[in-house]
Protein backbone atom coordinates (compact mmCIF):
# COMPACT_ATOMS: atom_id res chain seq x y z
CA UNK A 1 0.00 0.00 0.00
CA UNK A 2 1.72 3.51 -0.95
CA UNK A 3 2.33 5.80 1.85
CA UNK A 4 0.42 8.95 2.12
CA UNK A 5 2.36 11.64 3.72
CA UNK A 6 0.57 14.34 5.68
CA UNK A 7 2.44 17.22 6.87
CA UNK A 8 1.32 18.02 10.24
CA UNK A 9 0.52 21.54 10.83
CA UNK A 10 1.50 22.77 14.34
CA UNK A 11 2.46 26.46 16.02
CA UNK A 12 3.15 27.37 19.81
CA UNK A 13 2.80 23.12 21.07
CA UNK A 14 -0.54 23.10 19.52
CA UNK A 15 -1.12 20.47 16.57
CA UNK A 16 -4.24 21.89 14.36
CA UNK A 17 -7.41 20.27 13.61
CA UNK A 18 -7.18 20.41 10.20
CA UNK A 19 -3.64 17.53 10.66
CA UNK A 20 -6.79 15.24 12.21
CA UNK A 21 -8.52 15.48 9.14
CA UNK A 22 -5.37 14.91 7.10
CA UNK A 23 -4.62 11.92 8.62
CA UNK A 24 -8.36 10.76 8.46
CA UNK A 25 -8.27 11.37 4.51
CA UNK A 26 -4.80 9.98 4.32
CA UNK A 27 -5.96 6.40 5.89
CA UNK A 28 -8.99 5.86 2.91
CA UNK A 29 -5.93 6.68 0.45
CA UNK A 30 -3.28 4.34 1.46
CA UNK A 31 -0.77 3.86 4.22
CA UNK A 32 -1.00 7.21 6.58
CA UNK A 33 2.34 8.72 7.21
CA UNK A 34 2.23 11.84 9.47
CA UNK A 35 5.38 14.44 9.17
CA UNK A 36 6.28 16.23 11.93
CA UNK A 37 8.79 19.06 11.51
CA UNK A 38 10.63 20.73 14.00
CA UNK A 39 10.76 20.35 18.20
CA UNK A 40 8.25 19.61 20.10
CA UNK A 41 6.86 15.88 18.84
CA UNK A 42 6.91 14.38 22.24
CA UNK A 43 4.45 16.38 23.70
CA UNK A 44 1.70 15.83 20.57
CA UNK A 45 2.67 12.04 19.74
CA UNK A 46 -0.73 10.86 21.82
CA UNK A 47 -3.03 12.93 20.01
CA UNK A 48 -1.19 11.73 16.69
CA UNK A 49 -1.07 8.34 17.47
CA UNK A 50 -5.34 8.72 17.90
CA UNK A 51 -5.68 9.54 13.98
CA UNK A 52 -3.66 5.97 13.09
CA UNK A 53 -0.80 7.17 11.12
CA UNK A 54 1.21 3.60 10.78
CA UNK A 55 4.40 5.70 10.61
CA UNK A 56 5.72 9.35 12.26
CA UNK A 57 8.73 10.73 10.41
CA UNK A 58 9.76 13.32 13.11
CA UNK A 59 12.32 16.19 11.61
CA UNK A 60 12.84 17.48 14.89
CA UNK A 61 16.08 20.33 14.20
CA UNK A 62 14.73 23.83 15.29
CA UNK A 63 17.27 25.47 12.38
CA UNK A 64 13.96 23.64 10.28
CA UNK A 65 11.40 26.36 11.49
CA UNK A 66 13.56 28.90 12.07
CA UNK A 67 13.21 29.86 8.20
CA UNK A 68 10.34 30.79 6.16
CA UNK A 69 8.45 27.29 4.42
CA UNK A 70 11.40 25.94 1.97
CA UNK A 71 13.21 23.60 4.82
CA UNK A 72 9.75 22.05 5.37
CA UNK A 73 9.42 21.35 1.66
CA UNK A 74 12.97 20.09 1.77
CA UNK A 75 11.97 17.73 4.17
CA UNK A 76 8.96 16.35 2.17
CA UNK A 77 10.86 16.24 -0.69
CA UNK A 78 13.34 14.03 0.64
CA UNK A 79 10.56 11.37 2.05
CA UNK A 80 8.13 12.10 -1.61
CA UNK A 81 10.14 9.45 -3.00
CA UNK A 82 7.67 6.44 -4.25
CA UNK A 83 4.93 8.38 -1.47
CA UNK A 84 1.28 7.77 -3.30
CA UNK A 85 0.44 11.22 -2.32
CA UNK A 86 1.51 14.13 0.08
CA UNK A 87 -1.42 16.03 1.83
CA UNK A 88 -0.77 19.45 3.28
CA UNK A 89 -3.94 21.73 5.09
CA UNK A 90 -4.67 24.40 2.45
CA UNK A 91 -3.67 27.45 4.59
CA UNK A 92 -1.28 30.19 3.65
CA UNK A 93 1.45 28.26 4.72
CA UNK A 94 0.04 25.21 3.30
CA UNK A 95 -0.41 26.34 -0.58
CA UNK A 96 2.93 27.97 -0.68
CA UNK A 97 4.60 24.65 0.48
CA UNK A 98 1.93 22.31 -1.88
CA UNK A 99 3.23 24.62 -4.80
CA UNK A 100 7.10 24.63 -4.25
CA UNK A 101 6.84 20.99 -3.52
CA UNK A 102 4.87 20.06 -6.97
CA UNK A 103 8.25 22.04 -8.58
CA UNK A 104 10.59 20.17 -6.70
CA UNK A 105 9.02 17.10 -7.34
CA UNK A 106 8.04 17.88 -10.94
CA UNK A 107 4.51 16.76 -9.99
CA UNK A 108 1.36 17.90 -10.02
CA UNK A 109 -0.40 20.11 -6.71
CA UNK A 110 -4.06 20.61 -6.27
CA UNK A 111 -5.51 23.28 -3.60
CA UNK A 112 -8.54 23.77 -2.26
CA UNK A 113 -9.64 20.63 -2.10
CA UNK A 114 -12.83 19.35 -0.15
CA UNK A 115 -12.27 15.65 -0.80
CA UNK A 116 -10.46 12.75 -2.25
CA UNK A 117 -11.32 9.55 -3.92
CA UNK A 118 -8.92 6.56 -3.38
CA UNK A 119 -7.72 6.74 -7.19
CA UNK A 120 -6.83 10.28 -5.67
CA UNK A 121 -9.31 12.65 -7.75
CA UNK A 122 -9.98 15.39 -5.80
CA UNK A 123 -12.81 17.66 -5.76
CA UNK A 124 -11.71 21.10 -5.42
CA UNK A 125 -13.00 24.76 -5.91
CA UNK A 126 -11.20 26.83 -8.34
CA UNK A 127 -11.35 30.44 -10.08
CA UNK A 128 -12.21 32.08 -7.01
CA UNK A 129 -14.43 29.04 -6.08
CA UNK A 130 -16.94 29.67 -9.17
CA UNK A 131 -16.55 26.15 -10.15
CA UNK A 132 -16.60 22.76 -8.56
CA UNK A 133 -13.59 20.54 -10.63
CA UNK A 134 -12.68 17.04 -10.03
CA UNK A 135 -9.11 16.83 -10.95
CA UNK A 136 -6.20 14.17 -10.64
CA UNK A 137 -2.74 14.99 -10.78
CA UNK A 138 -1.22 12.86 -14.02
CA UNK A 139 2.94 12.37 -13.49
CA UNK A 140 4.56 12.15 -10.65
CA UNK A 141 3.65 12.14 -6.29
CA UNK A 142 0.38 14.02 -6.19
CA UNK A 143 0.89 17.26 -3.83
CA UNK A 144 -2.88 17.78 -2.13
CA UNK A 145 -4.01 21.13 -0.11
CA UNK A 146 -6.41 20.19 1.90
CA UNK A 147 -9.16 22.80 2.99
CA UNK A 148 -9.37 22.69 6.76
CA UNK A 149 -13.11 21.11 7.48
CA UNK A 150 -13.74 19.20 4.30
CA UNK A 151 -13.00 15.78 6.33
CA UNK A 152 -14.91 14.62 8.43
CA UNK A 153 -12.80 13.78 11.84
CA UNK A 154 -12.89 9.77 12.37
CA UNK A 155 -10.09 8.29 15.26
CA UNK A 156 -8.44 5.02 14.53
CA UNK A 157 -6.07 5.03 17.98
CA UNK A 158 -2.77 2.91 16.99
CA UNK A 159 1.21 2.84 17.61
CA UNK A 160 3.23 4.68 15.04
CA UNK A 161 6.68 3.31 14.24
CA UNK A 162 8.93 6.71 14.76
CA UNK A 163 11.65 7.55 12.74
CA UNK A 164 13.87 10.35 13.11
CA UNK A 165 14.73 12.08 10.25
CA UNK A 166 17.89 14.84 8.84
CA UNK A 167 17.65 16.81 6.46
CA UNK A 168 20.60 19.16 5.16
CA UNK A 169 19.46 22.38 4.53
CA UNK A 170 20.16 23.98 1.03
CA UNK A 171 21.96 27.35 0.82
CA UNK A 172 18.16 28.12 -1.00
CA UNK A 173 16.28 27.21 1.89
CA UNK A 174 18.17 29.74 4.28
CA UNK A 175 17.02 32.60 1.65
CA UNK A 176 14.84 33.74 4.33
CA UNK A 177 15.18 33.26 7.53
CA UNK A 178 12.42 34.38 10.55
CA UNK A 179 13.62 36.79 12.71
CA UNK A 180 10.95 37.54 14.82
CA UNK A 181 7.27 35.85 15.96
CA UNK A 182 4.16 37.81 16.80
CA UNK A 183 1.87 35.63 18.62
CA UNK A 184 -1.98 37.16 18.24
CA UNK A 185 -3.94 37.16 20.77
CA UNK A 186 -6.38 34.18 20.55
CA UNK A 187 -9.34 35.38 22.09
CA UNK A 188 -11.92 32.96 23.41
CA UNK A 189 -13.30 32.13 20.32
CA UNK A 190 -12.59 29.57 17.52
CA UNK A 191 -9.70 29.95 15.03
CA UNK A 192 -11.85 31.31 11.84
CA UNK A 193 -10.53 28.57 9.71
CA UNK A 194 -11.01 25.76 11.69
CA UNK A 195 -14.27 26.74 13.28
CA UNK A 196 -17.11 24.44 13.04
CA UNK A 197 -19.08 27.33 12.46
CA UNK A 198 -18.71 30.80 11.74
CA UNK A 199 -21.37 33.78 11.89
CA UNK A 200 -20.11 36.80 9.74
CA UNK A 201 -21.47 40.32 9.06
CA UNK A 202 -21.14 42.63 6.17
CA UNK A 203 -22.05 46.54 5.59
CA UNK A 204 -25.73 45.42 6.79
CA UNK A 205 -24.11 45.43 10.29
CA UNK A 206 -23.62 49.54 9.56
CA UNK A 207 -21.16 49.94 11.81
CA UNK A 208 -17.95 48.92 14.08
CA UNK A 209 -19.90 49.05 17.72
CA UNK A 210 -23.11 46.88 15.54
CA UNK A 211 -20.59 43.87 15.24
CA UNK A 212 -21.99 43.16 19.07
CA UNK A 213 -24.83 41.68 17.78
CA UNK A 214 -22.80 39.71 15.46
CA UNK A 215 -20.79 38.39 17.92
CA UNK A 216 -23.53 37.69 20.86
CA UNK A 217 -24.39 35.11 18.05
CA UNK A 218 -21.14 33.49 17.51
CA UNK A 219 -20.65 33.02 21.25
CA UNK A 220 -24.31 31.24 21.82
CA UNK A 221 -23.06 28.78 19.27
CA UNK A 222 -19.33 28.88 20.37
CA UNK A 223 -18.70 30.02 16.65
CA UNK A 224 -15.89 32.25 15.06
CA UNK A 225 -16.78 35.37 14.23
CA UNK A 226 -16.00 36.67 10.18
CA UNK A 227 -16.81 39.47 8.40
CA UNK A 228 -16.78 40.48 4.76
CA UNK A 229 -13.97 42.83 2.73
CA UNK A 230 -16.47 45.83 2.59
CA UNK A 231 -16.73 45.62 7.12
CA UNK A 232 -13.03 45.00 6.77
CA UNK A 233 -12.14 47.74 4.92
CA UNK A 234 -14.33 50.21 6.77
CA UNK A 235 -12.58 49.44 9.91
CA UNK A 236 -15.90 47.92 11.50
CA UNK A 237 -14.09 44.45 12.09
CA UNK A 238 -10.14 43.52 11.84
CA UNK A 239 -9.17 42.44 8.75
CA UNK A 240 -7.25 38.97 9.95
CA UNK A 241 -11.29 38.41 10.17
CA UNK A 242 -11.96 38.41 6.56
CA UNK A 243 -13.76 36.17 4.57
CA UNK A 244 -13.37 35.43 0.90
CA UNK A 245 -10.99 36.08 -2.03
CA UNK A 246 -8.67 38.50 -0.64
CA UNK A 247 -9.19 37.15 2.78
CA UNK A 248 -9.70 33.45 4.79
CA UNK A 249 -10.98 30.62 3.41
CA UNK A 250 -13.87 28.70 5.60
CA UNK A 251 -15.64 25.59 5.15
CA UNK A 252 -17.34 24.96 8.58
CA UNK A 253 -20.23 23.17 9.04
CA UNK A 254 -22.53 25.82 9.37
CA UNK A 255 -22.02 29.32 7.55
CA UNK A 256 -23.91 32.09 8.75
CA UNK A 257 -24.07 35.40 6.52
CA UNK A 258 -25.74 38.40 7.94
CA UNK A 259 -26.01 41.65 6.32
CA UNK A 260 -23.63 40.18 3.07
CA UNK A 261 -24.66 40.57 -0.41
CA UNK A 262 -22.53 37.67 -1.61
CA UNK A 263 -20.86 39.13 -4.11
CA UNK A 264 -18.25 36.28 -5.86
CA UNK A 265 -15.04 37.03 -4.12
CA UNK A 266 -16.88 36.80 -0.61
CA UNK A 267 -18.40 33.29 -1.69
CA UNK A 268 -15.20 32.24 -3.04
CA UNK A 269 -14.16 32.49 0.95
CA UNK A 270 -17.20 30.66 1.87
CA UNK A 271 -19.40 28.45 -0.84
CA UNK A 272 -17.97 25.17 0.27
CA UNK A 273 -19.42 25.13 3.66
CA UNK A 274 -21.82 22.23 4.54
CA UNK A 275 -25.01 24.60 5.65
CA UNK A 276 -25.51 28.23 4.96
CA UNK A 277 -28.12 30.20 6.58
CA UNK A 278 -28.66 33.83 5.44
CA UNK A 279 -29.92 36.78 6.77
CA UNK A 280 -30.85 39.66 4.35
CA UNK A 281 -33.62 42.58 4.49
CA UNK A 282 -33.40 42.33 0.12
CA UNK A 283 -34.99 39.44 -0.91
CA UNK A 284 -33.30 39.42 -4.07
CA UNK A 285 -29.85 39.64 -2.78
CA UNK A 286 -27.01 37.15 -4.41
CA UNK A 287 -26.44 35.28 -1.28
CA UNK A 288 -30.01 33.30 -1.24
CA UNK A 289 -29.20 31.69 -4.37
CA UNK A 290 -26.48 29.48 -2.44
CA UNK A 291 -28.09 29.26 1.00
CA UNK A 292 -29.41 25.92 2.51
CA UNK A 293 -31.68 28.36 4.73
CA UNK A 294 -32.48 32.03 4.32
CA UNK A 295 -33.93 34.67 6.41
CA UNK A 296 -35.28 38.02 4.74
CA UNK A 297 -35.62 40.18 7.10
CA UNK A 298 -33.75 42.83 9.23
CA UNK A 299 -30.82 41.48 11.17
CA UNK A 300 -31.24 43.69 13.94
CA UNK A 301 -34.11 42.41 14.57
CA UNK A 302 -33.62 38.29 13.48
CA UNK A 303 -29.97 37.95 14.83
CA UNK A 304 -31.11 39.04 18.24
CA UNK A 305 -33.80 36.62 18.25
CA UNK A 306 -31.94 34.02 17.08
CA UNK A 307 -29.02 34.28 20.17
CA UNK A 308 -32.00 34.45 22.66
CA UNK A 309 -33.53 31.76 21.37
CA UNK A 310 -30.39 29.43 20.94
CA UNK A 311 -28.93 30.86 24.67
CA UNK A 312 -32.48 29.44 26.14
CA UNK A 313 -32.01 25.36 24.68
P1 LIG B 1 -22.82 44.83 0.27
O1 LIG B 1 -22.59 44.19 -1.03
O2 LIG B 1 -23.01 46.31 0.32
O3 LIG B 1 -24.10 44.11 0.91
C1 LIG B 1 -24.68 44.50 2.12
C2 LIG B 1 -25.96 43.67 2.26
O4 LIG B 1 -26.52 43.91 3.53
C3 LIG B 1 -27.02 43.98 1.22
O5 LIG B 1 -27.40 42.78 0.56
C4 LIG B 1 -28.18 44.54 2.05
O6 LIG B 1 -29.46 44.17 1.54
C5 LIG B 1 -27.92 43.92 3.39
N1 LIG B 1 -28.45 44.71 4.51
C6 LIG B 1 -28.30 46.03 4.76
N2 LIG B 1 -28.86 46.34 5.94
C7 LIG B 1 -29.37 45.19 6.46
C8 LIG B 1 -30.06 44.88 7.66
N3 LIG B 1 -30.33 45.81 8.58
N4 LIG B 1 -30.45 43.60 7.85
C9 LIG B 1 -30.19 42.63 6.92
N5 LIG B 1 -29.54 42.88 5.77
C10 LIG B 1 -29.11 44.15 5.54
N6 LIG B 1 -15.38 40.76 -0.42
C11 LIG B 1 -15.33 39.90 0.60
O7 LIG B 1 -16.28 39.78 1.39
N7 LIG B 1 -14.19 39.14 0.80
C12 LIG B 1 -13.12 39.23 -0.02
O8 LIG B 1 -12.12 38.54 0.23
C13 LIG B 1 -13.17 40.13 -1.12
N8 LIG B 1 -12.14 40.19 -1.98
C14 LIG B 1 -12.25 41.03 -3.07
C15 LIG B 1 -11.23 41.06 -4.03
C16 LIG B 1 -11.34 41.87 -5.13
C17 LIG B 1 -10.24 41.87 -6.15
C18 LIG B 1 -12.48 42.68 -5.30
C19 LIG B 1 -12.63 43.57 -6.51
C20 LIG B 1 -13.51 42.66 -4.37
C21 LIG B 1 -13.39 41.85 -3.24
N9 LIG B 1 -14.41 41.81 -2.28
C22 LIG B 1 -14.34 40.90 -1.27
C23 LIG B 1 -15.52 42.80 -2.27
C24 LIG B 1 -16.80 42.26 -2.85
O9 LIG B 1 -16.84 42.47 -4.25
C25 LIG B 1 -18.01 43.00 -2.21
O10 LIG B 1 -17.86 44.37 -2.44
C26 LIG B 1 -18.17 42.75 -0.73
O11 LIG B 1 -18.15 41.36 -0.47
C27 LIG B 1 -19.49 43.33 -0.27
O12 LIG B 1 -19.63 43.15 1.11
P2 LIG B 1 -21.06 43.09 1.75
O13 LIG B 1 -21.82 41.96 1.19
O14 LIG B 1 -20.87 43.16 3.22
O15 LIG B 1 -21.67 44.51 1.31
Amino acid sequence: MAEILVLIDHADGEVKKVSFELLTLARSLGEAAAVWIGPGYEAAADKIAEYGPAKVYVAADAELTGYVVAPKVEVLQQLAAGAGAVLVAATGEGKEIAGRLAVRLDSGVLTDVVGVTPDLVAEHSVFGGSVIAHAKVTKGTPVIAVRPNAIALEAAPGSPAVEQVSVALSDAAKGAKITDRVVQEKGERPDLTEASIVVSGGRGVGGAENFKVIEGLADSLGAAVGASRAATDAGWYPHQFQVGQTGKTVSPQLYVAAGISGAIQHRAGMQTSKTIVAVNKDPEAPIFELVDFGVVGDLFQVVPQLTEEITKR
